[in-house]
C-alpha cells in the first residue's frame, strides 16, 4: 500500500513510497473464499443445536486463526463463517488483512470483530491523524508518521 497524505478534511492522495507493507508481498497466506460453492453434505454436529445467530456471534468473537481452522472442518462450517456479514465485508474489502495476519502468525491475537471494528475506523490509535495503515501485530490503526518513525511499530530482527 502506498502512503496516504491528507490534503483537506475529506481529501487524501496516495504517495509513491515503497513502504514494505504486506500488500507488496505476493506470497501471502492463500484464502479459498469463494472457490468452493458445492452444497454441504454434513452438518456441524453438536453445534447444530445452537441457533445460527448465536453461533455467528460466537464465531465473531473467535480469533482469526481459529475462524480459519473452523472453516476447514467441512463445507457447512465454511458456509456458516462465510455468511457472517462482518467476515464477508472483510473478505470483500480487505482480504489482505486476514491473509497478512495469518502469514505473520498474529491471527491468534485478535478477533474477527476486532479486525472489523478497526477496518471501519479511520483515525490513528496514537494520534488523531488519518490512520492509513493497519498494524497487524496488535490490530491497531496507525498513521504514516507513527508507522515509519515510532519505535513501537518498527520490526524486530
Ligand atoms: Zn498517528
Amino acid at each position: 500500500m502506498a502512503a496516504v497524505q491528507k490534503l483537506s478534511e475529506s481529501t487524501y492522495t496516495f504517495l509513491s513510497i515503497i513502504d514494505h507493507t504486506l500488500d507488496d508481498i505476493k506470497s501471502l497466506y492463500y484464502l479459498d473464499n469463494g472457490h468452493n460453492r458445492r452444497v454441504p453434505c454434513y452438518g456441524l454436529g453438536s453445534l447444530e443445536i445452537m441457533p445460527l445467530e448465536v453461533l455467528r456471534m460466537v464465531i465473531l468473537r473467535l480469533n482469526i486463526q481459529l475462524i480459519t481452522h473452523f472453516r476447514r472442518v467441512n463445507r457447512r462450517a465454511r458456509l456458516v463463517v462465510d455468511q457472517i456479514p462482518q467476515y464477508k465485508q472483510i473478505i470483500v474489502h480487505a482480504p489482505a488483512s486476514i491473509r497478512g495476519c495469518l502469514s505473520i502468525r498474529t491471527g491468534f491475537s485478535f478477533s474477527c470483530q476486532d479486525l472489523y471494528d478497526k477496518l471501519r475506523t479511520a483515525d490513528c490509535n496514537s494520534c488523531s491523524d488519518f490512520g492509513g495503515y493497519l498494524y497487524l501485530v496488535t490490530c491497531r490503526r496507525v498513521c504514516f508518521l507513527y508507522f515509519t518513525e515510532k519505535t513501537d511499530y518498527l520490526p524486530l530482527l
